[in-house]
């Protein structure tokens, strides 16, 4: 049992309350209780007591999408054969970065660094898209370990798709319903609370006919939606064109693959009928600002996904794993897009502070990434002291304007605290870091002589 006293709270509740001097009462994981600090100490006096010595306390962020596995390109060389277009974007660098991760240890140290950043900037909870068609059985067992080592909720799936041949799309399929089964299983007999699983696909371009039927079969039997890439360049709707004489959206809808558990990651290039079956679906739209500028794939019409009230959440695409620079961009990236300073703020508010949340719960038995009783204990202490008035109303502002992500002082995951005074728990960070490049060295090495 802890306490967490002498907080300022931002619970994100459904009231959305804020309280300037409380305390949280935390027992196996989970919210027990919301008071004053001295009636909490006083009621349970055997319980460890965390000072948050008047920091801001409120959820950890959670990152609707995230590639872990994208690691071992930072400050990779192309080369001098910079790709030209989102495809060969793709081709020259994803495409070939996935099929050439072979080993436990690169998949391990690929997503174990992410996930130490993650924390350090203030993120519990990710919902990542995995890719390694070099060493596809067990891999997401792999991610799994990396994220129980560091201490954050995951939710996981495996990237299916058609580009390396049928006997790795196969893989691919078997590595969802083996890795959904097992969560399910762990979930029933073990009461595992940290780790969810959905079912991955890449992207309409690279899925047949075919495999949207068969993946479509195992999920309807395994009760998931999926987690799939939509229209994020135009590639894809040229693609799905020329397969079907259907746009993306439609292509998708026609396989069964939209759905209120499926998130449709980015939808970019959607019109506005397409934009309407999302709706009608219930289909949850996952917005990656920073990815899709350095991609040059174009801007989402997230304004027109709140104005139909369609799920829509934040994350980072493997671009960065702080929350902070993700939102931040949101903020900001529709202004100068449709030269409007009015735009971007509600509806990045609502992603980062509500949606993601929404989207979290749909994986958990329990509410995660909010303040309020029962709900799992994923909580950051930040070293914010407002310099003007603090309240529920305004903190998202002084999110965008004062708060970074050097100001995470303390991170508590499911109950326990993976960071303390800005100090992993646990690990050996550097050493971490270090074995690391190593393991990134002899990767590099390998792409190069591929
Ligand atoms: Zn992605």
């Amino acid at each position: 049992m802890k306490i967490i006293g002498n907080g300022s709270i931002l619970t994100l509740n459904k009231k959305n309350e804020f309280i300037p001097d409380g305390a949280l009462l935390i027992e196996d994981g989970i919210i027990k209780g919301i008071g004053k600090t001295e009636e909490l100490r006083n009621k349970y006096p055997d319980a460890e007591f965390i000072d948050a010595e008047h920091r801001l306390v409120m959820p950890g962020f959670l990152n609707a999408h995230m590639h872990l596995y994208s690691t071992f390109a930072r400050g990779m060389s192309l080369k001098g054969k910079a790709p030209k277009t989102f495809k060969e974007i793709l081709e020259k660098l994803w495409w070939k970065l996935d099929k050439n991760l072979t080993t436990k240890e690169e998949i391990y140290y690929s997503a174990v660094v992410p996930l130490i950043e993650g924390i350090k900037s203030g993120t519990t909870g990710i919902i990542d898209h995995h890719a390694s068609f070099g060493l596809i059985d067990g891999s997401l067992d792999i991610l799994e370990k990396a994220a129980k080592d560091i201490g954050v909720r995951s939710v996981l799936c495996y990237e299916t798709s058609d580009r390396w041949g049928k006997a790795l799309r196969d893989a691919s399929i078997r590595e969802n319903v083996r890795y959904i089964s097992r969560v399910k299983k762990n979930a029933r007999e073990y009461g595992e609370t940290l780790t969810s699983a959905t079912f991955g696909m890449h992207a309409s371009l690279t899925l047949s006919d075919e495999t949207l039927e068969k993946s479509k079969r195992e999920a309807d039997d395994l009760g998931v939606g999926f987690h799939i890439h939509v229209a994020e360049g135009i590639e894809d709707v040229e693609d799905a064109l020329k397969k079907s004489g259907k746009r993306v959206v439609e292509r998708l809808n026609d396989f069964g693959i939209l759905g209120d558990k499926t998130l449709a990651i980015h939808c970019i290039h959607v019109n506005e009928k397409e934009i309407n079956i999302l709706r009608d679906t219930n289909t949850m739209i996952v917005h990656n600002p920073e990815s899709n500028m350095n991609n040059a794939v174009g801007v989402a019409p997230i304004m027109e996904f709140f104005k139909k009230n369609i799920l829509t959440g934040i994350g980072t695409d493997g671009y960065t794993p702080s929350m902070f620079e993700s939102a931040k961009v949101s903020y900001i990236l529709p202004k100068l897009h449709y030269r409007d300073p009015r735009v971007g703020g509600k509806e990045t508010e609502e992603m980062l502070f509500k949606n993601n949340s929404k989207i979290f719960a749909k994986f958990f038995d329990r509410p995660v990434g909010v303040i309020e009783k029962g709900a799992y204990a994923d909580i950051i202490l930040l070293d914010y002291f407002p310099p003007t008035p603090f309240n529920e109303s305004n903190a998202f502002y002084h999110f965008i304007f004062g708060m970074r992500e050097n100001m995470v002082n303390t991170v508590m995951v499911n109950g326990r605290i993976v960071m303390k005074d800005h100090k992993m728990r646990g690990i050996d960070e550097k050493e971490i870091m270090a074995k690391s490049r190593e393991v990134a060295k002899k990767f590099w090495e390998k792409m190069e002589n591929e």
